[in-house]
């Protein structure tokens, strides 16, 4: 069976080679957030555009001020987006607020706090260099050069710097359609209310957020039953999309119908089981030229599934590489103990002592417990190479997503 990893690879890598078009649109940029860049920005200009002051103070030239003590005759004031069409001379400066372009002249700012004021007379506490809080025009970008480079995920930094280039209109890639299907003959609406022995679907809900945070545009299927037509035809409508996520009905059980039912449509399974828990029957395949993964239908299977397998695959159909997973290290609270072959994802709580990570194991009843799930905000991840791990000791923690 293959490890987590390596099933997140391969999810890369058959993502990777499904020929299907880049489609791109045109957005303003406050609608840009998570949006993967399809044009790269260009600056529009020099930036700074001029010699930018960075601080309150006097411009002045450093020849001047080699020592501490100079005496100079303030000769003007300039504030940002001021000009001053005098050049500064000999034992001369001039008062400059950030953000102000340097005069002529001037070759160095000097700040505030490290002068006295007599008159006109600016006197000088200390030496001055040359280039002294000054940030020469082009320093920071050259005029036509590469700001933001296509297939970027626009953060708000992104955004920032866009905005200052004037690019306020944005081409982007399309968002990947995700259709979310949920299978179950004892699945019922979550607005609906459920018989004694059924349940209401939640994973719709999980799914639909994880996937809009990760960049997908889903679309809801609603619940197929465990019955191999009307699943086939629901199964048909959601490869209308890029890619189809089913939550149930992958296991061992007899009515466990999704592969055999995408087998009948000829889907080319890449693995059908991967070495965690929860989550081992997990199934990814590729089906009509879609991607197709079939999530066990516990609550938190199908979650963590989905973050560790359908997550890549949306970034790579968005046009952006892949994200790795955010595991760190924390200092494990209470010790840990779970043998065998596979890699245990469990909830826990993570808190912050300072710059240090404690994560604590929640108690739990396994892969269907959402309400041990709604309190952890990561999970623990065990794995054979280290089964046990002492209180004290540093373990492998994943966050959930959004949860912290
Ligand atoms: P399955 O993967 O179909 O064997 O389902 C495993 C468990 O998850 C069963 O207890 C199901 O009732 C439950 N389950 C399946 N689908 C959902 C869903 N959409 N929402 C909540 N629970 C579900
Ligand atoms: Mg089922």
């Amino acid at each position: 069976m293959l490890s987590y990893s390596d099933a997140r690879q391969k999810v890369v890598d058959v993502a990777g080679a499904i020929r299907r078009p880049f489609h791109r649109e045109i957005i303003e940029i406050e609608q840009a957030f998570g949006r993967i860049l399809a044009a790269q920005v260009n600056a529009d200009r020099d930036y700074p555009p001029f010699d930018r002051s960075v601080r309150d103070g006097f411009a002045v030239r450093s020849a001047d001020a080699s020592a501490a003590g100079a005496r100079l005759d303030c000769i003007g004031e300039l504030k940002a987006g001021g000009s001053f069409s005098r050049v500064v001379g000999p034992g001369q400066c001039v008062e400059i607020m950030t953000g102000a372009g340097v005069p002529k002249g001037a070759d160095a700012v000097v700040m505030v706090e490290y002068t006295k004021r007599e008159g006109r007379t600016i006197a000088l506490e200390r030496a001055v260099k040359a280039g002294e809080h000054i940030v020469p025009r082009g320093n920071e970008a050259r005029s036509g050069s590469l700001l933001v480079p296509a297939k970027t995920r626009m953060g708000y930094a992104e955004m920032a710097l866009a905005a200052q280039a004037g690019a306020t209109r944005l081409q982007v890639f399309a968002k990947p359609s995700l259709a979310i299907l949920s299978t179950g003959d004892e699945v019922v609406d979550a607005r609906s209310t459920p018989g004694p022995l059924q349940v209401r679907n939640s994973n719709g809900i999980s799914i639909e957020i994880l996937a809009r945070t990760a960049g997908a545009d889903p679309i809801q299927m609603g619940n197929a039953p465990d019955e191999k037509t009307a699943l086939r035809a629901a199964i048909e409508r959601g490869l209308e999309r890029d890619i189809l996520v089913l939550s149930g009905g992958v296991s061992m059980g007899k009515y466990d119908l999704v592969e055999q039912v995408l087998a009948d449509l000829g889907a080319e399974f890449h693995y059908t089981g991967v070495a965690i828990r929860p989550g081992r029957p997990a199934v990814f395949g590729t089906c009509r030229n879609k991607l197709v993964f079939g999530l066990p239908g516990n609550p938190v299977s199908t979650m963590v599934t989905f973050e560790l397998f359908v997550l890549p695959a949306i970034d790579v159909f968005s046009g952006a590489p892949p994200r790795p997973l955010p595991i760190f290290r924390a200092k494990l609270a209470t010790s840990v103990n779970e043998k065998g072959s596979l890699v245990h994802f469990l909830p826990a709580r993570i808190e912050w002592e300072g710059k240090e990570a404690r994560v604590s194991q929640l108690a739990w009843q396994g892969s269907g417990d959402v309400v041990a799930l709604a309190s952890a905000n990561g999970f623990l991840v065990v794995g054979p190479e280290q089964p046990e791990i002492a209180a004290g000791e540093l373990a492998d923690v994943l966050p959930r997503r959004g949860a912290i």
